[in-house]
């Protein structure tokens, strides 16, 4: 138990031949820890069907517990039906397995441990066999006698346990007799068997075997006060292409100590891999492993190329191994069949240790990692959306909008509002606005007013005019609607940039419209149907998901007669090309990524649905796991993936076609949001704020002026202005003499006859003649 559980087993098979086998194992079956099958060698001599069953049920690790002289028959039969390979691991119960002739079994690379009490390479042991052979060639006793040495085919002689164990017990008993001999008289007396008279120095001769220490073939002898043997040491032999060697020791206090480091165990394993060849199981997948291209006939590994067909070649090269391919016969990845219980595709092939390795677009999943080991990924991936690339969407009719976005339209808009309304109101409350016009009747009643040019009619003109940067008659003459007008020209200005910029980079560039953007719209319609590769991860991936898009899109695909699935990758894809959009697969993203790069109608949609690797593949607890391991992320950082993936992605086979295309589609442009013009609107805003409170000091300064004029209170004529100018209804107001005063800034007199107005700079005249 301590050996097994120093070299990690739990879950294991015992092949037993008898009860007696059965009794020594039952502390390995009280032990809830480990998952034990028990088989019984049959009572024939052929063991082949109960191990081709065990190898069936998928056994690779077995405690052997047989009888010495059967543990060749049944090593050699499981060699016969495959048992004996370098994924099977033996512990043998007896402790003669050093005397049982393993030249056969030493090159097939299984593990068999076991543990022994007599060392071979012992001075003692051998001085003691040598004496035997010596004493049964001189005397002449018979050499096959039960008790004498075996003689092995390299002409090495061994010690059976029994037979070491015999000769110590002789040992000790002699010795012990003799000390007692020493320490006193011992008579002989006769005995009858079934007399009632017993030896009188019975008692003290088992004391003396149980005091005596001696050193024997198996090891230090000695006793407790039961009579059973104490410190007991026994050492674990494993089986390498030299024969058994001692790679630890066991001990009763310190149980199983391996004595090689794991540098030791890592080199055997390096050994056992040079020169051997190893069948490696694949699949045709572009651009992983492939049919070579070429009008000569190929055999062998060179029929395949591709990535995987280089990635292997170059871990074959760090570890120095040979290899074979072979295409695994069903052409799958590898799923569970709950009714057969039995796997398919490369899975299955390493099940049936049809191969050693398998390499190929085979995606590392929680269930397949159950059964076989996988390596370090050599690639990144996830499931993704392959799709017909969109299409071009006809110019719409009011493609002129687009430059700008909606909402800066609308702030647009109130903004001109806002303006205007502000122009006027200021225009108004602002003294400088004013200027005085003479309407010449023809009745001579001539009437001499003051006149506002910016009525709310003109307001509204005047920030028109200049945001469709054209002009009006109207010019702004106080320093308050000036400030307006500075605002909102340079706002226009802006605007009026961004918009004609942004308009030519709308009208050159073309707009594309797809149907689909990801995984949320294919299940939201059913019109475009949806399907994936039926059998591999990806389909796991959608059967197996708790998301409830993901559970939606499964359920439409498994509804779906005829069928979405496809047998293969390319199989899926063709049936895009020829879907003219009414059909998108469900595709890992580096495949997609191949796939786009060949094909330039075809365009990945959306991001990635899950996260997952490719891996190697090997039968579970394959030895050279860690191997490949290091050799793939040796290639990882001396850069020869990245160097691949260029390579069979970008390089060979058609690769880089439609870089020109992706290139073009990716300038796009885009709407100004408020985002990238909501500055102007600030300062537009900022512009008003100020020639408000301008337009609010113009007032008061005028009213203070006019009130200190006519004598009257700040308040009573502010209260009048305001009056005049929040009453909208005229754009005139009578002249007040006084306030129409050079110092005050231009005036001017606008003379309206019948509707024509012309202006003079002098507020004195009056004359009847117009043209004057
Ligand atoms: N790579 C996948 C697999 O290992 C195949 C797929 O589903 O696209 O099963």
């Amino acid at each position: 138990m301590d050996v097994l559980n120093a070299l990690g087993w739990v879950k294991f098979s015992i092949i037993y031949e008898n009860n007696n086998g059965l009794i020594r194992v039952q502390e390995l079956l009280k032990e809830h820890r480990y998952r034990i099958t028990l088989r019984q060698l049959p009572r024939t001599e052929d063991y082949r069907p109960m191990l081709k069953d065990a190898k069936k049920a998928g056994v690779t690790h077995v405690v052997l517990d047989v009888e010495r002289p059967n543990i060749f028959k049944v090593l050699k039969q499981a060699q016969q039906i495959g048992m004996l390979t370098s994924y099977h691991n033996y512990f043998v119960t007896s402790l003669d397995l050093h005397t049982v002739d393993l030249e056969d079994f030493r090159h097939g690379g299984t593990n068999i441990t076991a543990l022994r009490v007599v060392d071979p390479e012992n001075a003692m042991v051998q001085r003691v066999i040598q004496d035997w052979v010596f004493g049964q060639t001189r005397y002449g006793r018979n050499a096959n006698s039960p008790t004498a040495p075996t003689l092995m085919n390299n002409n090495i002689t061994f010690l059976e346990t029994e037979v070491a164990l015999m000769y110590d017990a002789v040992q000790l008993f002699a010795k012990a007799l003799h000390d007692l001999h020493r320490s006193r008289h011992i008579d002989l007396t006769r005995l009858e068997c079934d007399g009632d008279a017993t030896w009188v120095h019975g008692n003290s001769l088992i004391n003396y075997m149980k005091w005596v220490e001696i050193n024997g073939l198996t090891g230090l002898i000695k006793f407790d006060t039961e009579g059973f043997r104490r410190d007991v040491t026994l050492e674990i032999v494993e089986m390498t292409k030299d024969g058994l060697v001692r790679v630890g020791r066991w001990d009763p206090t310190n149980g199983a100590n391996y004595t090689r480091t794991y540098q030791e165990v890592q080199q055997g394993i390096v050994e056992s891999l040079q020169n051997k060849t190893l069948i490696i199981s694949t699949i045709l997948a572009d651009p992983y492993t492939m049919l070579r291209e070429t009008s000569e006939r190929m055999t062998g590994n060179d029929r395949y190329e591709g990535f995987c067909v280089d990635l292997i070649h170059e871990i074959a090269l760090v570890l120095g191994f040979n290899y074979t391919l072979k295409l695994a016969s069903d052409g799958k990845h590898g799923k569970y069949h709950e009714n057969t219980d039995k796997w398919d595709g490369m899975i299955g092939e390493l099940l049936d240790q049809k191969a050693d390795l398998a390499i190929g677009d085979l995606t590392i999943t929680y269930e397949r990692e159950q059964v076989v080991d996988f390596t370090m990924p050599w690639m990144n991936l996830g499931i993704s959306i392959l799709y017909r690339k969109p299409t071009r969407k006809p110019p719409n009719l009011f493609s002129f909008l687009s430059p700008l976005s909606l909402d800066v339209w609308l702030y647009m808009a109130t903004a001109y509002l806002g303006v205007s309304l502000l122009l006027f109101v200021l225009a108004r409350l602002s003294p400088y606005e004013w200027s005085v016009s003479a309407v010449l009747r023809p009745d001579d009643s001539n009437k001499t007013n003051t006149e506002n040019q910016f009525s709310l009619h003109n307001s509204l003109w005047f920030t028109m005019g200049s945001l469709l940067q054209q002009g009006t008659d109207q010019q702004p003459k106080a320093v308050s609607t000036r400030i307006v007008a500075g605002i909102w020209w340079f706002f226009t200005l802006i605007m009026i940039s961004s918009y004609t910029a942004n308009l030519a980079a709308f009208l050159t560039v073309e707009r594309m419209e797809s149907p689909i953007e990801g995984a949320e719209d294919l299940a939201q319609q059913t019109k475009i149907k949806y399907g994936c590769l039926y059998g591999g991860s990806t389909w796991t991936f959608f059967s197996t998901s708790k998301m409830p898009t993901y559970q939606r899109m499964f359920n439409f695909m498994e509804s779906q007669r005829p069928s979405v699935y496809s047998k293969s990758n390319e199989m899926g894809v063709e049936r895009v090309l020829r879907g003219d959009g009414m059909y998108a697969y469900l595709m890992e993203s580096s495949s997609i990524e191949y796939i786009t790069e060949r094909h330039c109608d075809l365009t990945q949609v959306g991001g990635l649905l899950d996260s997952k690797s490719y891996g190697i593949a090997l039968p579970p607890g394959s030895p050279y796991r860690t191997l490949i391991n290091s050799a793939v992320l040796k290639l990882q950082e001396m850069g020869r993936l990245h160097i691949l993936k260029r390579r069979w992605w970008k390089e060979k086979r058609g690769g880089g076609r439609c870089e020109d295309d992706e290139s073009k589609s990716s300038s796009k442009a885009n709407e100004l949001g408020l985002s990238n013009v909501g500055g102007v609107f600030v300062v537009l805003l900022a512009g008003m704020g100020l020639a408000s409170v301008v337009a609010v000091c113009e007032f008061v300064w005028k009213s203070r002026k006019l009130a200190t004029e006519e004598h009257a209170s700040v308040w009573a004529e502010m209260g009048k202005e305001i009056r005049f100018a929040l009453a909208c209804s005229d754009s005139n107001k009578p002249v007040r003499k006084k306030s129409l005063d050079h110092e005050n800034g231009p005036s001017y007199l606008s003379m309206n006859t019948y509707g024509s107005t012309f202006t003079a700079s002098q507020y004195s005249f009056a004359s009847k003649d117009p043209l004057s």
